[in-house]
């Protein structure tokens, strides 16, 4: 009997022999069973490798689930998400403080013009605004307008809160954020 063939097995297997080496390894493999059997192994192991990360122990649904709680509980916000978040946090606080500058501006009128009114020195010093008394009726119907109108607007983030707030509640723990 010929010499064993395993140190060209792998060659062989490989498809990287050729001439008398190819020859003589299909010769002596036709008559060893051995070299034969190593490389049936070589092609099975060949094949577990190259098939799928151990599929009789991770079924296909098992594995998603494994990959899911491996995820992290909330996707990682994109910067334009978190600009977007912090944004509609702000605008309660843009409002509320577009309201108090209105107000403190309404009581600037209101002492400007009371003090044209009943100081006639100041009078000469505050010429250059023209107040008359028609100006407190200007400034409390602005007033009122910019009130109203913040207001609505304070109701609408409100509003958007609350649906945004009653979405979350209905889907609490399914690892998806919704960012409307
Ligand atoms: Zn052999």
């Amino acid at each position: 009997m010929n010499e064993h063939v395993h140190t060209w097995l792998q060659a062989y297997y490989d498809g990287e022999l050729k001439g008398v080496r190819l020859r003589r390894v299909e010769e002596h493999l036709e008559s060893c069973a051995a070299c034969r059997a190593e490389l049936e192994q070589m092609q099975s192991l060949s094949a577990l490798l190259q098939g799928s990360p151990l599929p009789e122990f991770t079924p296909g649904d098992r594995f998603v689930a494994q990959v899911a709680l491996r995820l992290p509980h909330k996707a990682p916000e994109s910067g334009w998400q978190r600009t977007l978040r912090l944004g509609w946090q702000i605008i309660p606080f843009g409002l509320v403080g577009a309201w108090a500058f209105a107000q403190a501006a309404f009581l600037m009128v209101t002492i400007l013009v009371l003090v044209d009114q009943f100081c006639t020195v100041c009078r000469d010093y505050l010429a250059w605004l023209s107040l008359s008394s028609n100006t407190i009726w200007w400034a409390v119907g602005l007033n009122l307008v910019v009130s109203i109108l913040l207001g609505l607007m304070y109701s609408s983030w409100l509003a958007g809160w609350w649906v945004s707030r009653q979405h979350a509640q209905v889907s609490p723990q399914n690892g998806l954020s919704h960012s409307a």
